[in-house]
């Protein structure tokens, strides 16, 4: 009852109220999903001719960049002529950051900066109010579509642990929507820009998404105490969500311990990871934690949501009316199915134009449709450029690759590769219920998985801890920097 009356009712109104574009948004976007790929391919296009001739004509960073190769917009005609634009990346967002990379024509009152979570890692870009909008949409899109999420359902989130500082900076403290509004009205500020734009957030949070925000592990690393375990358990069956976001390594001690312990499975509709990518050995525990559904999606602060999967569960189709993805390898665009870097373009970002941008993860794409009735694109992503470990012969070993050989061991609870020179791995595992890991051979058996190219020392220890991001790093690389080989550069 409560659902319907908001999308019917509520929704709407709140649309006219506030000359929000969201609620049609949203229903725009459903409508365009089951679109033939040649439509939906034909309307990505035509986006992104408008978006490179306006990023050509208004933003200095680009103008350049396609001078200095003799390239007219024009020129770019299909999508193999992408190629002869070079990926941008983030150092070069951050050196022309804000003047070179926006647009001088953003109406600078409705603009808005949204950073990343990881201090370490953060990128800045602006939004306009269009691109919120189109945020704000493509997330109950892609909630809806992957899992069934209807507006007004409970949700719990628990971000990575730097989020509750950085995140959490637009929705803090907010009071209730009614208690605003009367203030509104009160002192006369219904036409206050600020004061409707709260009034949005508001809305948002406590009657579409009704988000609940956990506390994120904290710096102490992956090994919580029982206590703590418990009262995430306890939390979770007391507020029994709908649908449950979480940072993968979080869901995954989460679930490991309620079958350590032998519990029920924790009721929730649908869980989804959020913030890192997942292997299948650790999606296997998770999924065997929680009753209900286990669900993915991709999508950042920069950009918003960008691709979910389907019920099928078969690689995340990509909101191809949002954006353009490409999966390179060198300089060529990769095989289906081959794994390479992958690279986003914005088509809804006209304040900040973001044109292949090299958003740091790999992956790999496949055009062929699986009939589930989506016809987009469908995108894996395996993990963090700098997270892969490639050897000599070019072999790529993705975090998710590794992750997953590690987790599917009945000695490792936990663990981090860190590659201190090329070819030397120092492997920190946390053992599984006091295993003797030099016994069990664990440090040969990796080596044997990585080709057997790699000199691997193994210490035993008590904990992983996150990044200063909130985030882990359970690969750390340097070899990572021979994916880039045979790029082109600026
Ligand atoms: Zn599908």
């Amino acid at each position: 009852m409560y659902s319907w009356l908001l999308r019917n009712l509520i929704l709407p109104s709140v649309s006219t109220f506030t000359r929000s574009a969201f609620w049609e948004a949203y229903r725009d976007m459903l409508r365009l999903e089951v679109r033939s790929w040649d439509e939906l391919q034909r309307l990505q296009w035509e986006r992104f001719e408008v978006l490179l001739a306006h990023a050509c004509q208004h933003v200095p960073f680009y103008r350049e960049r396609l001078q200095s190769r003799g390239i007219e917009p024009a020129d770019i005609r299909r999508f193999e002529d992408l190629l002869r634009i070079p990926p941008t990346t983030k150092d070069e967002v951050q050196a022309n950051f804000p003047d070179r990379m926006t647009s001088a024509q953003a109406s600078k009152g409705e603009l808005r900066y949204v950073s990343t979570s990881g201090t370490a890692n953060r990128l800045m870009v602006i939004h306009d109010f269009h691109k919120r909008e189109m945020v704000r949409a493509a997330a109950l899109r892609s909630l809806s579509l992957s899992g069934g999420y209807r507006p007004g359902g409970r949700m719990v989130e628990i971000p990575p642990d730097v989020c509750s500082i950085v995140c959490g900076a637009e929705g803090e403290s907010l009071d209730g929507v009614l208690p605003h509004l009367y203030r509104m009205v009160r002192h006369g500020e219904l036409g206050d820009e600020d004061a409707v734009s709260s009034l949005k957030g508001r809305v948002e949070r406590n009657w579409v998404f009704r988000k609940k925000t956990y506390q994120p592990f904290g710096p102490q690393g992956t090994s919580l105490s029982k206590e703590q375990l418990r009262g995430y358990v306890a939390a979770l069956r007391r507020d029994r969500p709908q649908v449950l976001k979480a940072l993968p390594t979080y869901l995954h001690e989460i679930a490991r311990y309620v079958a350590r312990e032998g519990l029920e499975p924790i009721p929730v509709d649908v869980v989804k990871p959020m913030g890192a990518s997942v292997s299948p050995a650790m999606r296997e525990s998770i999924a065997a934690g929680f009753d209900g559904a286990y669900r993915e999606d991709y999508g950042c602060a920069e950009f918003g949501d960008m691709a979910c999967d389907c019920a099928r569960r078969d690689g995340l189709h990509v909101f191809s009316d949002l954006f353009l993805i490409e999966v390179v390898v060198g300089d060529r665009h990769a095989e289906p199915g081959e794994l390479g870097r992958i690279l986003v373009t914005d088509l809804s970002n006209l304040a900040m134009p973001m044109i292949r941008y090299a958003i740091g993860d790999v992956g790999r794409i496949r055009l062929d449709d699986h009939g589930c009735g989506r016809h987009s694109p469908r995108l894996w992503v395996e993990g963090r450029v700098e997270d892969a470990l490639v050897d000599r012969g070019g072999e790529v070993y993705s975090s998710d690759r590794i992750m997953d050989f590690l987790y599917r061991r009945p000695e490792v609870a936990q663990f981090q590769v860190i590659e201190t020179r090329a070819g030397c791995l120092d492997l920190l595992v946390v053992p599984r219920n006091g295993a003797d890991l030099r016994a069990s051979g664990l440090a040969e058996a990796f080596g044997a998985f990585l080709g057997g190219g790699m000199d691997i020392t193994l210490y035993p220890v008590k904990t992983i801890r996150p990044e200063a991001s909130g985030k882990f790093r359970f690969v750390q690389s340097r070899s990572w920097g021979r994916l880039m080989e045979g790029e082109r550069h600026a």
